[in-house]
């Protein structure tokens, strides 16, 4: 209860007051694996995952064990006038899942990361103007900010940099852009987080071939779909595409620490730090500290030993079409989609659904009320935690831990089918 108080009192005054609408006045004391644990010792299962940073649940005892190592041995850390080794083994480690590129810069979240891509895009082509897709997220920085699809985020702090929006998905309308000559870049969420909206198949590597042709760059924003998340260890790997500038955060880290990373070519990055001039060019404090670095090592370790990506592959498939079944089943289910364990439930809203009468003032009620009254049911019957998300908060996001196991396939299924009967006559 402090902590509802405290945050109301000295920062954001809104937070806690819609936390307590929705139902999520609640404070844990611990987390471990994919299950957060109040003071009463109850377990919630996280389908969450501190949106989407603890791929490798809570709290995973290797990349704990070199945190504590890391701090045990000293180093000389952001000496700034060194050459470190742990920023070059994780970037070498990167390096190897990208191997069409071979160059990475250390920030602190996927913000930075995406700053600095929008940078080094416009430094490298010489050109302006960036395009970028309806209700994409790319972070709230002035110049994320000037990237992002929803006017919820942008209203009240223009005038923005000159940027163009399409339509996520829409090859046509990037090309009619592209054909300005004046864009440095494209960039785009291979899902994008808001919604889980997928885009038609092979749509980024026709949308990197198109911008190639047109001279400028492809930019993945893997923050979120990022380190295994879709079931690839990138999601642009899923068509073939061959972005110039990967950005990740997130996850990298197993949550730990705060960290991102973007991704290019030598090429791009010889013409961004050109001479001797412009080796501080675009750099951080805190960027390649040690903490983030072995934790980066650590996770990106047991991603492979412990087979995570292949694991959200399979628990993603088993997941999504347990549910994907339902939708024939509950009428006022429209979609459900994703890869890996990145997915959406989508709601519907036709006016003939057939609930139980305690449910039926929704039918009529702003859209997106539905799926928010069923996360709340979830949440209080069954203690599992999901969010809305969505154009009109009509979807609820599932991106759990890549860890999870049938067992908490079955319990959130089972947690869901029983809100829907509870919802239906
Ligand atoms: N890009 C994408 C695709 C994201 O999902 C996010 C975070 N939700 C960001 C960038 C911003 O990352 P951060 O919050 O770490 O700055």
């Amino acid at each position: 209860d402090d902590g509802y108080a405290l945050h109301a009192q000295y920062m954001n005054p809104q937070l806690p007051r819609m936390l307590h609408a929705i139902g999520f006045d609640k404070t844990y004391v611990r987390g471990q694996g994919a299950y957060l644990y109040d003071a009463q010792g109850t377990a919630y299962l996280d389908m969450l995952a501190g949106f989407g940073v603890y791929a490798l649940g809570r709290h995973h005892p290797v990349v704990r064990r070199a945190l504590h190592d890391v701090l045990d041995a000293e180093l000389s850390d952001l000496t700034q006038f060194d050459c470190a080794p742990l920023p070059g083994l994780l970037a070498q480690a990167l390096a190897a899942k990208t191997p069409h590129l071979d160059r990475v810069y250390f920030g602190n979240s996927g913000t930075e990361a995406v700053e600095a891509a929008l940078k080094f895009a416009r430094h490298a082509t010489g050109r302006p103007r960036i395009v970028y897709c309806d209700h994409a997220y790319h972070g709230l920085t002035v110049g994320s900010l000037s990237i992002n699809g929803a006017e919820e985020f942008r209203g009240g702090f223009g005038p923005l940099l000159p940027d163009t929006a399409i339509a996520y998905g829409d090859i046509a309308a990037l090309e009619v852009e592209l054909r300005r000559g004046d864009v440095a870049a494209f960039v785009v969420e291979p899902i994008q987080g808001k919604g889980v909206a997928v885009p038609p198949a092979g749509f980024l590597r026709a949308a990197g071939e198109l911008a190639h042709r047109h001279g400028a760059l492809l930019i993945a924003d893997e923050v979120q779909t990022g380190i295994g998340r879709t079931g690839d260890f990138f999601a642009y790997l899923d068509d073939g595409a061959a972005p110039d500038i990967v950005t990740v955060a997130k996850a990298l880290s197993g949550g730990y620490v705060p960290v991102g990373a973007m991704i290019s070519s030598t090429a791009i990055f010889e013409k961004v730090y050109s001479s001797m001039d412009r080796v501080l060019v675009h750099d951080s404090t805190f960027g390649s500290n040690a903490q983030a670095m072995a934790a980066g090592l650590a996770t990106l370790h047991v991603m492979e030993n412990e087979a995570v990506v292949d694991n959200a592959r399979k628990v993603g498939d088993q997941l999504r079409s347990r549910l994907a079944e339902l939708v024939d089943r509950y009428e006022m289910l429209a979609d459900v989609r994703g890869r890996g364990l990145m997915i959406g439930i989508e709601f519907g809203r036709p006016s003939s659904w057939k609930l139980r009468s305690s449910w039926t003032a929704l039918q009529s009620a702003r859209h997106g009320l539905f799926a928010q009254t069923i996360v709340h049911a979830l949440f209080h019957r069954h203690r599992v935690l999901t969010q809305v998300s969505g154009d009109n908060m009509e979807v609820i996001k599932l991106i759990p831990p890549l860890t999870i196991g049938e067992a908490e396939v079955d319990r959130f299924v089972a947690a869901f089918v029983d809100v829907m009967e509870e919802a239906h006559r």
